[in-house]
């Protein structure tokens, strides 16, 4: 960028507002995670002066993680607290409900928002599954006539998964499938004793099963050292060998000295001026609860999906009365989640096992691609299977449930015995899979709700249709099949067509997309290939939201290859 630093565009007046002086900033980025992180990290190196606002305190996993904690060393034994649902060790600060920040549901819709609030997002304890979108999951509705296909396809985002692969690193196997792409990976671990199990079995019934293909260094990387097999990923990585947002993007962004990090300031809306082009944006510091804003010449959100849909629709204006970039009436609209489902059984080849060392990686050696034919299935589209089992620490909680094995529970010496023989003896399956877009399923601004600062918040609606239900319904049968291949016995009987076959409610797999997808025609999408908003030229978005549709894979490794492909043309065109 040639643009003049942060300094005023022009000497102050005596009598100008303070406002007026403040500097004006080539980028302001809103949100840290993964497509906040990535854009401040591309344009800090491209020389740009970044302002990032960030609704969270800053927290750093080299400095602040709790990697080695023993839960014992705690009174609360590694449970949850409020702001840390999964575990008071977890690297994630936020939750399905945040104090002072409530969200509403319109009636019937069963949806869970998580948000997180600290520097880096939801990266700080996400799973690392990092897998790019295949040429299919473009086009979706070229193949099956449903939803939208997307502007651009795999071959204009392989360089920037290459780019990625490159610069935060990934470990994996080649395979050479035709709609899970290889990416540049670094060797893999080796299955685990349970892993070779499923493995066996996906054999027999003809399910592919490979490597994972987690964002975990099993090599050093940029002076980055290799994961040592702790296997507490989500707590945050004292040592930085997976990827998370301040450790991988941030920190190196902030070394060019051309960022600005702002922590807690939560971003109340985007300014524009008299020609419909944004100014800034206005925040409120957390620390001081005072009304703030900040000036620069182009606005990046990367709040996630639909906080950046809520700033959008909260930036009304005699210019914009529906909210900013929303003339197609399409900010909110086409939400989506990935489906879901769970199924654990019980393996009894696994109990009394042999003491023997399970150390990993803090997530799965294996997983299932999607391999079915679609025009074999009462159901479009796929789903991935993740595994989980072994012999994880135990926290409180542990093993709940042993009633449920064969000696049926007990007390004293003998319930201690159990806990002995069943410990590793449990093997899960997760599917996660690709909804449709609908109409019926979007966020809008509750007019009778507003946070604790007076902001307007977001209202959710939510209808899975029968093509999820049916795709839900063939994970519970695969699942129930694997685990009775391996000898097992399923721990709860299948859900039916009454409970959608135990799909879980919107939002609880958090990989919500779209509200802001992007498109070739600016009646029906809020922003160009480039997450470049169609009606306001300097605004961009870079999280989940300009997705046009889900895939059979997790969202991130693709929303980080938009953020950097995004970035590069802010400063291309800053540069010019
Ligand atoms: C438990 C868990 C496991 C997951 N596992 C995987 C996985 O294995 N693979 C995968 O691909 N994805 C996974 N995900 C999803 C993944 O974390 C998200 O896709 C990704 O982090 C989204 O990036 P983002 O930048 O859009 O949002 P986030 O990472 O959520 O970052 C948004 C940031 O914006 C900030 N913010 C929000 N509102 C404001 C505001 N008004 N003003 C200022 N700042 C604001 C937030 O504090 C946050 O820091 C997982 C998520 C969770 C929770
Ligand atoms: S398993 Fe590896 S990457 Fe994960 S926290 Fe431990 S050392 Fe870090």
């Amino acid at each position: 960028m040639t643009a003049p630093r942060t300094t005023p565009t022009s000497a102050p007046r005596r009598g100008t507002p303070l406002r007026l002086q403040r500097p004006v900033y080539d980028v302001c980025i809103v949100g840290s995670g993964a497509g906040g992180g990535m854009a401040a990290y591309m344009l800090s190196k491209a020389g740009a002066n970044v302002v990032l606002l960030e609704a969270g305190p800053e927290w750093y996993s080299t400095r602040d993680a709790t990697m080695l904690r023993w839960n014992y060393d705690s009174p609360r034994r590694g449970a949850s607290t409020p702001d840390r649902p999964f575990g008071e060790f977890d690297g994630c600060i936020g939750g399905w409900d945040i104090e002072g920040e409530p969200y509403t549901r319109a009636e019937g819709t069963k949806f869970d928002w998580w948000r997180a609030r600290m520097l880096g997002g939801r990266t700080n304890h996400w799973g690392r599954i990092s897998l790019r979108f295949g040429p299919d999951d473009f086009r979706g509705k070229s193949r099956d006539g449903l939803g939208e296909d997307w502007p651009i396809g795999y071959d204009d985002l392989a360089s920037y998964y290459d780019r990625i692969d490159r610069l935060i690193g990934i470990f994996g196997s080649r395979e050479g499938l035709p709609n899970h792409p290889d990416g540049i990976f670094q060797p893999p671990p080796r299955p685990r004793c349970y892993e070779l199990l499923v493995k066996d079995a996906c054999d027999q019934l003809g399910v592919t099963c490979i490597s994972s293909r987690l964002s975990i260094l099993t090599k050093p990387l940029e002076g980055r050292t290799s994961c040592h097999y702790c296997g507490q990923c989500n707590r945050g990585c004292a040592v930085n060998a997976n990827f998370s947002s301040p450790g991988v993007l941030i920190a190196p962004a902030l070394k060019t000295g051309h960022l600005k990090l702002v922590t807690n300031a939560m971003a109340r809306e985007v300014t524009t001026d008299a020609s419909g082009l944004a100014t800034g944006v206005s925040y409120i510091d957390k620390n001081t609860g005072a009304d703030e804003h900040v000036r620069a010449r182009v606005v990046v959100l990367a709040a996630s999906a639909c906080e950046s849909a809520r700033l959008l629709l909260n930036s009304r204006s005699s210019r914009f009365p529906d909210g900013l970039a929303n003339s197609s009436g399409v900010v909110g609209k086409y939400l989506t989640d990935t489906t879901g489902t769970d199924v654990a059984g019980f393996i009894p080849k696994m109990m009394d096992h042999v003491p023997h060392n399970e150390d990993g990686v803090g997530g799965m050696h294996v997983y299932m691609p999607w391999w079915v034919d679609n025009r074999k299935l009462d159901f479009p589209r796929g789903y991935h299977i993740e595994v989980w089992g072994g012999l994880g620490m135990p926290s409180y909680g542990f093993m709940g449930g042993i009633q449920r094995y064969p000696t049926g529970g007990g007390y004293g010496k003998s319930l201690k015995e159990d806990y002995r023989r069943y410990y590793g003896a449990t093997i899960g399956f997760s599917g996660r899979g690709e909804m449709i877009p609908n109409e019926d399923s979007y966020c809008d601004i509750d007019p009778n709700t507003v946070d604790k600062w007076g902001i307007p918040v977001l209202r959710f609606h939510w209808k899975w249709s029968e093509h999820e239900h049916l795709q839900v319904k063939h994970m519970q049968e695969t699942f129930r099949a694997l685990i009775a291949e391996m000898g097992g016995e399923v721990f709860d009987p299948m859900p039916g067509p009454e409970d959608g076959y135990g799909i879980a409610p919107g939002g609880r797999i958090i990989h919500e997309l779209g509200t802001t997808r992007m498109g070739r025609d600016p009646g029906s999408s809020v922003v160009n290939e480039y997450c470049q908003a169609h009606e306001v030229k300097n605004l961009f978005i870079t999280d989940g939201g300009p997705f046009v549709s889900q895939a059979d894979k997790n969202p991130t490794w693709t929303i980080l290859a938009l953020s950097m492909r995004a970035s590069e043309y802010i400063a291309d065109q800053g540069g010019r």
